[in-house]
């Protein structure tokens, strides 16, 4: 071989180191969820995870058009809120015999983000990161609805429920004035338009 000729292919051996061993995809790993900015101002979701639609221990329901399911992009959030929600609702459809499954209504959408009167109904202030949920209560006839006024709400299973997020370390669950829940004063917080539903919010927890 002419020096010229080694040169060249001296060249294209530095120019393309990679040919000169096998090529190996990264391993594919899940990523985890992160949820920038607030609930309430600024949130966004990356790398979400859709709640399904339907489960062992939960159903969800379209707090605009009130009927089950609820729709596709409405049901986001961090991993952890997705695995803390199916882990509590688990748990209590365990300990109580026969009980009807969970609601879900809202999380966040897809990429997080505002979620207010633009999609419906009285919209959302927080909402935004993936870290926020809210919950149905359960009702007293046992059917797989919305419970509309605090008269058909179950309130010991509601208050269980509640004590299920608290020791789950929700950071916050809004709650009915006139329900007459309970927990710790800083944790479980009485709040307007929460006669319908508890409002559940995990912190924001980097890993
Ligand atoms: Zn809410």
């Amino acid at each position: 071989m002419r020096p010229t000729l080694l040169a060249i292919a001296a060249l294209v051996l530095l120019a393309c180191p990679a040919a000169a061993r096998p090529v190996q995809d990264p391993p594919v790993q899940p990523q985890r969820s992160i949820a920038l900015g607030k609930p309430f101002s600024h949130g966004r979701l990356l790398h979400g995870v859709q709640l399904a639609d339907f489960g062992e221990d939960h159903f969800t329901w379209d707090p605009v058009y009130d009927v089950s399911p609820n729709r596709p992009d409405r049901r986001w959030g961090t991993d952890r809120l997705v695995s803390l929600l199916l882990r509590v609702f688990h748990a209590y459809r365990t300990e109580h015999d026969s009980v009807q499954r969970v609601g879900v209504m809202d999380l966040s959408r897809p990429h997080g983000g505002p979620f207010g009167r633009k999609y419906g109904g009285l919209g959302h202030a927080s909402h935004q990161n993936g870290l926020d949920a809210d919950v149905l209560y359960p009702r007293k006839d046992g059917l797989e609805l919305r419970a509309f006024k605090p008269s058909q709400v179950d309130r010991a299973l509601a208050q269980d429920l509640v004590d299920r997020f608290v020791a789950a370390g929700a950071q916050k669950i809004f709650v009915g004035p006139h329900l007459d829940l309970h927990g710790p004063r800083n944790v479980v917080v009485p709040l307007i338009y929460h006669d319908d539903h508890m409002h559940v919010r995990i912190a924001n927890v980097r890993r």
